[in-house]
């Protein structure tokens, strides 16, 4: 094409505008059951079972008995910037919920066939209906799109079938099914670990074994052991409030006579699953000292820092979070884990000496 002369600007096609947005979101099957997940505990949800099939390329589909969605949102709830949750930008800064941006179901029509079913504690009945690029779609050719009335418990279920079925580049990306089941496993661990209260389970379609399965009463320890079975037993509790930093910090941490090839980190900034390198390389170096070289430990850390204080607006799949005074908190933390390890060496020598 000739360089010299301008190509004329055009605005984009509604779905292809969609679709890329989508692409931001939604970039693997663990991605797509992470935001249903949080909706179902958004939903509140005690009980919430997924099912997957080739890794949640084929199917990815959970069910929970959270509130349900009324039968006259279900026309818009997988269009994009509709949500339940949040109302005024100021909101943004007191959000008690995982979700907040209405994008997350849109995103996944997208790029994949969607069924809800759902049914609300004060409707006779449930109703189901099938979704594609954000719209109600007939379930077959033909058929009416409205929502169809049908047999169902409160709750909500939601199917992902075909994930980038019409995303031929990401499909090709993702071409081990294994791999992307660990991945999903890996977000509903940790969910599951952290969520007392609230039982989950993950299974492959057609298995009757389920990988996860956490009680609803159980506590955090408990769906460790649930999870990483003997890990529990070596594990030291901690628990710590900074009032000047204002916040607060509660975890389990494994101590000097356990370690692994790779280090197990589950981090919770004010309850979501998040990364964040700089505390992560701050708690490997301190564990160097008591375990062997090239071994690492498992750290359950659950932060809970002043709303106003934390920024979860930073990214679309809200993976990192932004808090201030990241630097001090990271020490302080680091500071408490150094404390914790050191007494229990010291008790344990002690023990030894008797
Ligand atoms: P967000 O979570 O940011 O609001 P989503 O696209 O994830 O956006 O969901 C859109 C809306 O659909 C939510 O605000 C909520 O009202 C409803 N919803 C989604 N999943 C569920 C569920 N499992 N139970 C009840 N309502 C749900
Ligand atoms: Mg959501």
């Amino acid at each position: 094409t000739d360089k010299t002369i301008p190509r004329p600007i055009r605005r984009l096609d509604e779905t292809v505008v969609n679709r890329i947005a989508a692409g931001e979101i939604i970039n693997r099957p663990a991605n797509a059951l992470k935001e249903l997940l949080e909706n179902s505990l958004d939903a509140g949800a005690s009980n919430i079972q997924i099912t997957i099939k080739d890794g949640g390329l084929k199917l990815l589909q959970i069910l929970d008995n959270g509130h349900g969605i009324r039968r006259e949102d279900m026309a818009i709830v997988c269009e994009r910037f509709t949500t339940s949750k949040l109302k005024n930008f100021e909101d943004l800064s007191n959000i008690n919920t995982y979700g907040f941006r209405g994008e997350a179901l849109a995103s996944i029509s997208h790029v994949a066939h969607v069924t809800i079913t759902t049914k609300t504690a004060d409707s006779n009945c449930a109703y189901r209906a099938c979704y594609s690029d954000g719209k109600l779609v007939p379930a077959k050719p033909g058929a009416s799109a409205e929502p169809k009335a049908c047999a169902g418990n409160t709750g909500t279920q939601i199917t992902v079938e075909d994930l980038f079925y019409n995303v031929p580049t990401r499909r090709k990306a993702l071409r081990n099914p294994s791999d992307e089941y660990n991945r999903i496993l890996d977000v509903v661990n940790r969910y599951a670990i952290h969520n007392s209260g609230v039982s989950i389970t993950c299974k492959k379609q057609g298995s009757n074994q389920s990988e996860v399965n956490t009680l609803s009463t159980a506590p955090i320890l408990d769906n460790i052991r649930q999870i990483y079975g003997s890990t529990a037993s070596e594990l030291l509790e901690l628990s710590k409030s900074f009032r000047k930093l204002e916040f607060e910090v509660h975890g389990y941490i494994s101590n000097a006579n356990y370690n692994l090839k790779k280090m197990i980190f589950l981090l919770f900034i004010n309850h979501r699953a998040v990364e964040n390198a700089s505390l992560k390389k701050t708690i490997e170096s301190i564990y160097t000292t008591y375990l062997p070289k090239n071994t690492h430990p498992f750290v359950y850390l659950s932060l809970e820092i002043s709303p106003q204080n934390v920024d979860v607006n930073v990214h679309p799949t809200k993976r990192e979070v932004r808090f201030l005074n990241e630097d001090e908190v990271v020490t302080a933390i680091g500071d408490t884990i150094q404390e914790r390890l050191a007494s229990a060496n010291n008790s344990r020598a002690f023990l030894t000496q008797v």
